[in-house]
């Protein structure tokens, strides 16, 4: 489990709210992802949090069949899901079988409670 330090607890206090929250410039208007002290376009240290849509789309994604802990039961997956607002969030897809992931199906972020964490995690986005 992460455990949420003074630059990422905004985010960590969203998710625990149901809302993914961002760094974005206040300069430029970038998204940073992680979050971090400057931004990767202008070099300005200046950052708010904005909430995301939390829509996104598979950018690409792997099935691991090799268990590195015991918490975790294989196979699973680890995808990346690039964000509406662009950035990419490492993550697990949920509500859907390994086999039927695909690049660039429509995702929408849940929020998963743990013991002292919240964490966002993505399932196939509902048609409206
Ligand atoms: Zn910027």
């Amino acid at each position: 489990m992460p455990e949420p330090d003074e630059a990422s607890r905004p985010f960590f206090d969203g998710a625990a709210e149901g809302r993914l929250m961002l760094m974005r410039c206040v300069r430029c208007q970038t998204w940073r992802l992680p979050a971090r002290q400057h931004c990767d376009v202008c070099l300005s240290d200046e950052y708010t949090w904005e909430q995301a849509s939390g829509r996104g789309v598979v950018r690409t994604f792997g099935i691991m069949h090799q268990r590195y802990h015991p918490a975790f039961e294989v196979p699973y997956n680890v995808t990346i899901v690039e964000l509406e607002e662009g950035p990419r969030i490492p993550t697990n897809l949920m509500g859907v079988a390994n086999d039927a992931i695909a690049i660039g199906m429509p995702v929408e972020v849940v929020f998963e409670q743990y013991d002292d964490v919240t964490l966002p995690r993505f399932r196939p986005a509902r048609t409206l």
